[in-house]
Parts: C-alpha cells; structure tokens; sequence
C-alpha cells in the first residue's frame, strides 16, 4: 500500500519506524557525539561526528522536509538560529532582504542588528499589499523575500503565491515563517516559496519544553548545500534529546493544531461579542480584512488570537491580570493557554496597539476558556 500523504496520517508516521536492532516501537534516542571507526578505519554507518549529523536529527529532518513538501530540512538550536542560517545562506556583505513588517521582533532585529554590521539592506514592507512588494523588491537589487503568514500579533497574512511570483520575477528567493500556520494549516513550498522557516519551539514542540528551529527547503541544490554548510561550520545545532522531543510532539501535531484552531474561533467570536473588547484579530472571523486569503490559503485560523480594549496599555494589564486560566508568559503553542501584552515585550518604536492582548489557544476545554475571558472582562 502506498503510505499516507494526508498531514494527520504522516505526523504519526513520518520518521517513527520501529528501532531495527530491538523491534522498539518508538526510535531510540542516541545521544553519542562521535562514531567508531572499524579496523580499515571507514566509517560503518553515515555518521562520524555529532555536529555534522546524528540519527535522531536526521530523522527529525526528514519528516520536517515530508510534512511541508519539501526536499530537505535543517534543524537548529532555535528559529532564530534557523534565521540566521538562512539569511546568511541567501545573502551576501551588502545584499538586499526585503521583510514583512510584522516579522518577528527578533528577526527585525537580528536583521538590523547583526546583518545590518554586515552591509546588509532592509526593507520592511506590508507584506498584505502585493504592489508594495513588488515595489520594494525592484527598488535595489533583492536576493530575499522574508514572509510571516499570518504575521504576530496582528495575524496580517501575505498572498504567499503572488508574493513569492513577485521575488521570482526579479531573481529573488522566497522564505515563509510557517511557525505560526505549521505544514498542517499553510504549505508555503506548495505555493511558489523557495524556503520555510519553523521556530519548533512553538507547535512543533507543543509542549513549551524545547526551544529548536528548523529550515524546509523546496529544493536540494546549490542553496540546500549552502544551508548544510552553514548547519555543520555555525554549529547552531540542536541536541539529540531536542531532536527526540520534537519528533515526539510531532506525533500530535495534527490534532492539537485542529484543536487548538476550533477553540481559537470560537474564543475569537465571544471576544467579537463582548462590549469591553474593541477590536479582535482573527483570520478565520469574518470581519479579518483579509479573511478571503486565509480561506483561499489556509485550511483553519491557527490557535493565536489577538484582542483590543479600550484605556490602553492600563486597562489591558489588568485584563491580563485577572485571568486565571491563561498564564501571563510569552511564547505559542503550547498545550496551556497563554496570554501576553505584547507592548510589553516589544520594541518601544513598535506599531502593536497599548491596549493589545494576545492569546495563545491551548488544549483547556474551550468552555473553561471563554468563562476565564468572560470574567476578566466582565469588571
Ligand atoms: N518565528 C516566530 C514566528 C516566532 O514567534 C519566534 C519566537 O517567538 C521565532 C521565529 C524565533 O524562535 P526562537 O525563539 O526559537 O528563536
């Protein structure tokens, strides 16, 4: 029988065959950094040296590349480490990336920061507005398009194919943080991306216990060469027992996204309802600008959810204080319902609203979630 293509069947299976030398249901976790040599001192297995490649990460790699339809995959200690891999595989001293605006505080700065010292150019753009793409793509010559879809915490979505068409056009690469949709809700290299960019430390993880990164490539050419380079010599790399954890939370990936999504929407309408919120981010609600995108793009909204009250940054605290469910921390996709103010942790030149909370969906029953938002909104 030919094996499963659908998502829900594939994160069950994809790199989870039985241990050859035991018959153990579930793939050991090798934690060795180095491996022997036989008497012709040739290496017996593909494995020589921890950093360079080890079994658990190979297979983590390999299902990653499955489940977003790619050729290969890379993991890193963390998304971050995963961006600079890329930006440092797509760009050159001097080289042009242009960014959605809405990106991860963390690649703005580490783009600014740390590549802007290395005479690399940023132009950050609405990447909801095709034309201002293409616009920023033809000002100077661009290598990169860096896209968030749906973008935090304002949850702005890029039209990924004709956005990825644009940077094609001019020559360019394109790359989708996929972190927040994951391969079961958005398939960014489906859609004309040259690269995915997962921060697995949220939903991939799942469970708020391993901090991992990881890059999905459409293509095994020249540029995954260069990726695997940069893996091997910058050395970011995760740990066997990272690797492991992560295969494991893949395994319910599907039905904790599909979960996470329902209680996401449903929340998002009981917010929309409620007097004191004056504003709900949402891409599956209706009322989202760009809710036909989503449709067209997306199969269901992601677990995240924004919302506005009125009185500003004041007023927010002391929602994010009276709740009881939700635990006041940053970081997604975990399986415990989280809230943040974002303003809080954000850039003071941040355009993220004072009175914006933002909520990570967990796995609580959605009941227990919208009696916990009813209360602290209540006051
Ligand atoms: N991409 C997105 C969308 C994120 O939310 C984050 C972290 O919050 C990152 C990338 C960076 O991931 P990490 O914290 O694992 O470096």
């Amino acid at each position: 029988m030919e094996p499963s293509r659908r998502p829900e069947t594939l994160v069950v299976h994809v790199g989870a065959d039985p241990d050859p030398a035991t018959g153990a249901i579930v793939p050991p976790l090798d934690l060795a950094t180095t491996f022997v040599r036989n008497e012709a001192y040739a290496l017996p297995s593909p494995y020589l040296y921890g950093r360079y490649a080890n079994p658990v990460r190979d297979r983590l790699e390999a299902a990653l590349a499955q489940l977003e339809g790619g050729a290969t995959a890379a993991a890193f200690a963390s998304g971050l480490a995963a961006a600079t891999c890329a930006l440092q595989a797509v760009l050159a001293p001097g080289g042009h990336v242009v960014l959605a605006d809405g990106v991860y505080g963390g690649v703005r700065s580490l783009v600014q920061s740390v590549f802007g010292a290395w005479g690399v150019h940023a132009t950050f753009v609405d990447q909801g507005d095709v034309a201002a793409v293409r616009d920023a793509l033809r000002r100077q010559p661009t290598q990169l398009l860096w896209l968030e879809s749906p973008s935090n915490p304002m949850w702005r979505l890029a039209d990924i194919a004709a956005c990825a068409a644009e940077a094609r056009a001019v020559g360019a690469r394109t790359l989708v943080d996929n972190t927040v949709a994951t391969p079961l809700l958005q398939q960014p290299l489906a859609l004309g991306a040259d690269l995915v960019l997962h921060a697995t430390t949220k939903y991939v993880g799942g469970h708020s216990d391993v901090t991992g990164g990881a890059l999905v490539l459409r293509e095994d050419g020249p540029l995954a060469a260069r990726v695997r380079e940069l893996q091997k010599l910058a050395g970011a790399v995760p740990s066997p027992f990272d690797c492991w954890l992560l295969l494991r939370g893949l395994r319910t990936l599907a039905v904790r996204v599909e979960r996470q999504s329902a209680s996401a929407l449903a929340v998002a309408g009981l917010l929309a309802g409620l007097p004191s919120v004056t504003a709900v981010h949402y891409p599956w609600l209706a009322a989202h600008p760009q809710h036909a995108l989503a449709r067209r793009q997306m199969r269901a909204g992601s677990g995240m959810v924004s919302f506005e009250v009125g009185g500003g940054a004041p007023a927010a605290l002391a929602v994010a204080g009276r709740l009881r469910l939700f635990a006041r921390a940053t970081s997604l996709g975990g399986v415990e319902s989280l809230v943040e103010h974002r303003k809080t942790v954000e850039p003071p030149d941040t355009p993220t609203p004072d009175g914006l909370l933002r909520l990570s969906i967990g796995l609580e029953h959605v009941e227990d979630l919208c009696a916990d938002l009813r209360q602290a909104l209540a006051s």
